[in-house]
């Protein structure tokens, strides 16, 4: 099959398009306009470019569209359970048009490496943007490589972030670290 790969960035490409390149043809593709400041795109963009480079990976970016990202989780921005839903659905849409503009069969996406993501959210999302766009949606888990990408990622001194991705992500992620300070202080 010919597969469109999804890459978030690139500490999650790692271990998820080896173990798709083993059995397809894959092609990788830079698409998140959900992420935020526009230097953090550019960092995690650069980091996975990199990577491709030095390893003939072949890699499509898209443009930078942060607000295709902000109107379609107009109105639910502070509730993840339904902005993270629409993150997906929006960055698998453009990744699912762009297989099929491309000829490939079917598309598939490294944010099911990540334990802090919601699988099944990724795959309903995935099915929906797939058949609107006419290719198929390859279902993946890949958190039993999750270690493995992080000590790879670490290895090979790629650009690790610390939130998702969105500015909502940002704040909540430096809250969360926040109440972990506190909580150290307070013993
Ligand atoms: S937390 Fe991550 S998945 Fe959820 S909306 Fe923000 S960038 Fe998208």
């Amino acid at each position: 099959m010919k597969i469109m790969l999804h890459a978030c960035c690139g500490p999650c490409l790692l271990e998820p398009y080896d173990a798709l390149a083993a059995e397809h043809e894959v092609r990788v593709l830079y698409a998140n306009p959900n992420i935020h400041p526009a230097d953090e795109y550019q960092r995690r963009r650069d980091t996975l470019l990199a990577y491709a480079a030095e390893s003939s990976i072949p890699l499509d970016v898209l443009p930078y569209e942060p607000n295709e990202w902000s109107a379609a989780v107009a109105g639910v921005e502070d509730d993840p359970s339904q902005r993270c839903p629409r993150c997906f659905e929006l960055r698998l849409g453009i990744a699912a048009r762009h297989a099929k503009a491309e000829g490939f069969d079917a598309v598939a996406t490294t944010l099911t490496v990540s334990p802090y993501q919601d699988p099944e959210a990724i795959r309903e999302a995935g099915e929906s943007a797939c058949f609107d766009a006419g290719v198929a949606f390859l279902v993946t888990d890949f958190r039993d490589r999750y270690a493995d990408a992080t000590r790879r990622s670490r290895e090979l001194g790629m650009y690790r972030q610390n939130y998702c991705g969105c500015r909502f992500s940002q704040k909540e992620a430096e809250a969360e670290r926040e109440e972990r300070r506190r909580r150290r202080r307070e013993g």
